[in-house]
């Protein structure tokens, strides 16, 4: 079938959290858009939009981004999203990240919070 060619996908995965898929697949039920330019699938614990090739992929990806987080705002204050390719992973609370992610320097020790921080204090040591 000629189907696969004509569609580009965006997965969102919800990691094995079946609950987070269902309400999530409920919510766009409700929102109901989408209808006219793209399919929504469920597989296992993804959900897959098929986006034609006719429509703007970046766009498209855009606007189901926004949605996510307005989703995650209203009912998953403490998930997080991790964006790859086309794949969006909701995933490891928020909450949960903070505690447990201190971020080293490799060159001195010095420890930070967050990425961030660390690129700032990477800068000192004259690094890009
Ligand atoms: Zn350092």
């Amino acid at each position: 079938m000629k189907m696969q060619n004509n569609h580009s996908k965006i997965i969102i995965n919800f990691a094995g959290d079946e609950e987070a898929l269902k309400t999530f697949a409920n919510y766009i039920k409700d929102k109901q858009i989408f209808e006219n330019d793209a399919n929504v699938i469920i597989e296992s614990d993804d959900v897959v939009f098929q986006i034609p090739k006719t429509t703007n992929y970046y766009n498209k990806k855009k606007e189901i981004k926004i949605l996510l987080k307005n989703f995650l705002k209203e009912f998953y204050k403490f998930k997080d999203i991790l964006e790859f390719q086309n794949i969006f992973v909701v995933g490891i609370t928020k909450h949960l990240t903070e505690i447990s992610d201190i971020v080293q320097c490799e060159i001195c020790g010095f420890s930070v919070n967050t990425e961030e921080e660390l690129l700032i204090h990477r800068r000192m040591h004259g690094m890009i």
